[in-house]
C-alpha cells in the first residue's frame, strides 16, 4: 500500500505548477511581476474545464439564468455609483524607513498569529498601534494605516487627466448590474431569473500572497440573480436543495470562538442561521459545484460575514471556505447585495431600472443574490485537494516517491494519454491511429519518450485520469490496455469501443472494472 506523505504541500504544488506548464509567475524572465501568473499548457486546459464546467451547470443547464460578457474598462460613473471609487480600499500601513508597504490586517494576522477576517478596519488600526507593530523587514515604525484604493487606473483617449480617467474593472458584477435591463429584455426572462459572467478583474492588491490565492489580475465567475423582495423566501428549487449538508459557522459562533457546526441547507433556513431561501439555496448549489469536482466536504464551510466585515452594499453575506494549508480561508462568497446596485445605478444615470412586476401590478427594483467565485482560487484549491505524494518500489526495488494529482476527470486538462509500448514493430504506428481516433473527441497526449512507467509517472502529475497502451496483443487483437490513475489497475478493451468507454469513464456512468477484461 502507498504511504502518504504530507508536507511542504503547498510549496510542492507551486514547484509542480511551474515544472509542468500549470502555471507560472508572469515575465520570468524577466524577475516576474509580482501579483500576475501566466497559464501554461496543461494550466490552460485546466483553466478551462473548471470554467466550462461552471457555465455548464449556472447557465446552460439552467433556463432561469442567462450569460454576457461585459467590457473590462467600461464608463468611469459605474464605479463611482458602485461606490468602489470611495470605497474599494484596503488598510495600508507603510514603513517611515524603508518605505516597505503591507496590508494591515495580513501583517497583524502574521504577527500576532491569529485570524483577522472579521475585523473592523478600526479595530485592526487600534491593534496595529496597542501591540506596536513595526515593520517586518526593517524594524522601523509605521506610519497610521489609511485607505488604499484596489483599482487599477487608465487613462482613455488623448488626453492624460482626470477627465479621461478609466478603471479596469475590479469584479464583474458592475456589468451585470449595468445592463440588466437590456439584458432582461432580449432575453425576455423576468425575475427570479440570473445574468452569469465570466471574465477577467483587477485587483491592485498591497501584498499579493500564496501564489494565485490573491493575485492582481485574476477571472471571476458571478451570478446575479435578481429576485423580487416578496419571493426572497420562497425558491422554488430549495425542496430539492434544503438536504444538502454544509457546515456553518455563523456570526454569532465567531463571537463565542465556537466551532463550525453540521446541518442542511433546509435547517439552516428553518433555523434562521441563513436569511433567506435563495441565499440558503444558492450557498447550496456552491457547495455542491465544488463537491462535485473534486472537493472532500469536510474541507468546505460556510462562513457568516460578521456586522464588522460587511460590505457597503451587502446586508448579510456568507463565505464559501476552505481549509487551505495556512488556514480557513474564502473560497468563493455568496452576499445578498439587496437592492443596492440596481438603485445607484437608477440613481446616477438616471435610468429607470425597475420592471413591471406582473403579479403585484407594480413596479419594483429586484434584490440580488450574488455567488461570486474566483477562477485561479478555484484552480489552485482544486490542486492542492488533488495533489497526492506516493511512496512506491520501482522496478529497481528502490522505493521512489511519486506525485499524483488525483483530479475529477470533469476538470483533468488531460482525458487520456496514449503510449506504445515500444517504439519499433508498428506499435508507433498502431498507438498514433489510436490518438487520432480519440483527439477529435477528448484532449489526449501522445507520448512514445522512455519507459511506460515513466510515462505513466509523467500522466499522473498532471492528473490524467486514463492511459492507454498500444502493445504487441493490440496488432493482432485490435485491442489495448487502459489503465486507471487512481487504483492503477488495468483493463483490456477492444480498440473500436474505446471512445464510448472513455467517454462512460470520463462521464462516471461505468466503473473501471466493468470496462473491459482485468489485467493481472
Ligand atoms: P478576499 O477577502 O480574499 O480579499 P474578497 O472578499 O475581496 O476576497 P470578493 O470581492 O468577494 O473577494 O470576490 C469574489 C471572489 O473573487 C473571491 O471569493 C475570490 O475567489 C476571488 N478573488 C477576489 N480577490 C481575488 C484576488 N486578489 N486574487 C484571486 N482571486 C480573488
Amino acid at each position: 500500500m502507498a504511504a502518504e506523505i504530507k508536507s511542504d504541500k503547498v510549496d510542492k504544488v507551486i514547484s509542480l505548477c511551474v515544472r509542468r506548464g500549470i502555471l507560472f509567475p508572469n515575465s520570468e524572465i524577466y524577475g516576474s511581476f509580482a501579483g500576475f501568473f501566466d497559464y501554461g499548457p496543461v494550466g490552460v486546459e485546466l483553466k478551462r474545464n473548471v470554467e466550462a464546467s461552471w457555465w455548464k451547470r449556472f447557465v446552460q443547464e439552467r433556463e432561469d439564468v442567462v450569460g454576457m460578457d461585459g467590457a473590462i474598462i467600461t464608463h468611469p460613473a459605474v464605479w463611482k455609483a458602485s461606490g468602489h471609487v470611495d470605497a474599494f480600499a484596503d488598510l495600508l500601513v507603510e514603513c517611515t524607513k524603508c518605505k516597505g508597504r503591507y496590508r494591515a490586517d495580513h501583517l497583524l494576522e502574521s504577527v500576532l498569529g491569529v485570524q483577522v477576517d472579521g475585523l473592523p478596519p478600526e479595530k485592526i488600526k487600534a491593534d496595529m498601534e496597542e501591540k506596536k507593530i513595526v515593520c517586518p523587514k526593517c524594524k522601523g515604525s509605521l506610519a497610521p494605516a489609511r485607505a488604499f484604493n484596489l483599482m487599477f487606473k487608465t487613462f482613455v483617449g488623448a488626453a492624460e487627466d482626470e477627465s479621461s480617467q478609466a478603471f479596469l474593472r475590479p469584479e464583474t458584477a458592475q456589468l451585470i448590474f449595468a445592463d440588466f435591463k437590456a439584458v432582461m429584455l432580449a432575453s425576455r426572462k423576468v425575475p427570479p431569473f440570473g445574468i452569469a459572467q465570466v471574465g477577467k478583474s483587477f485587483r491592485n492588491e498591497i501584498s499579493p500572497r500564496n501564489f494565485v490565492f490573491r493575485c492582481r489580475e485574476f477571472s471571476q465567475m458571478e451570478v446575479e440573480y435578481f429576485v423580487p423582495p416578496r419571493l426572497l423566501d420562497s425558491c422554488r428549487y430549495f425542496e430539492a436543495a434544503k438536504g444538502k449538508k454544509i457546515q456553518v459557522l455563523t456570526a454569532a459562533d465567531q463571537e463565542k470562538n465556537a466551532p463550525q457546526s453540521k446541518t442542511t441547507a433546509g435547517d439552516a433556513r428553518d433555523k434562521k442561521i441563513i436569511g433567506t431561501q435563495w441565499h440558503a439555496y444558492w450557498l447550496a448549489e456552491c457547495v455542491d459545484w465544488f463537491e462535485g469536482i473534486g472537493i472532500a466536504p469536510e474541507n468546505l464551510r460556510l462562513r457568516q460575514h460578521t456586522k464588522s466585515e460587511l460590505s457597503h452594499y451587502s446586508s448579510e453575506t456568507w463565505d464559501v471556505e476552505y481549509l487551505y494549508p495556512w488556514g480557513w480561508k474564502e473560497l468563493t462568497g455568496v452576499a445578498n447585495r439587496g437592492d443596492f446596485d440596481l438603485k445607484q445605478h437608477s440613481k446616477f444615470s438616471g435610468k429607470d431600472l425597475s420592471y413591471f412586476d406582473q403579479e403585484t401590478k407594480q413596479k419594483l427594483v429586484p434584490h440580488v443574490i450574488e455567488p461570486s467565485f474566483g477562477v485561479e482560487r478555484a484552480v489552485f484549491t482544486l490542486l492542492l485537494e488533488a495533489f497526492e505524494e506516493k511512496k512506491e518500489k520501482g522496478t529497481d526495488g528502490k522505493e521512489e516517491v511519486k506525485t499524483v494529482l488525483r483530479l475529477h476527470p470533469a476538470i483533468a486538462p488531460v482525458k487520456a494519454g496514449v503510449f506504445p509500448l515500444m517504439k519499433k514493430d508498428g506499435l508507433a504506428e498502431k498507438a498514433r491511429e489510436v490518438f487520432e481516433m480519440l483527439r477529435g473527441d477528448f484532449v489526449c497526449e501522445y507520448d512514445e519518450g522512455g519507459s511506460v512507467g515513466k510515462r505513466y509517472a509523467r500522466m499522473d502529475e498532471i492528473g490524467t485520469p486514463y492511459c492507454v497502451t498500444v502493445d504487441y496483443d493490440s496488432l493482432e487483437k485490435n485491442d489495448v490496455t487502459v489503465r486507471d490513475r487512481d487504483s492503477a489497475k488495468q483493463v483490456r478493451v477492444p480498440i473500436a469501443k474505446l471512445p464510448n468507454v472513455l467517454s462512460a469513464l470520463l462521464g462516471g456512468t461505468l466503473a473501471f472494472e466493468k470496462a473491459g477484461a482485468a489485467v493481472k
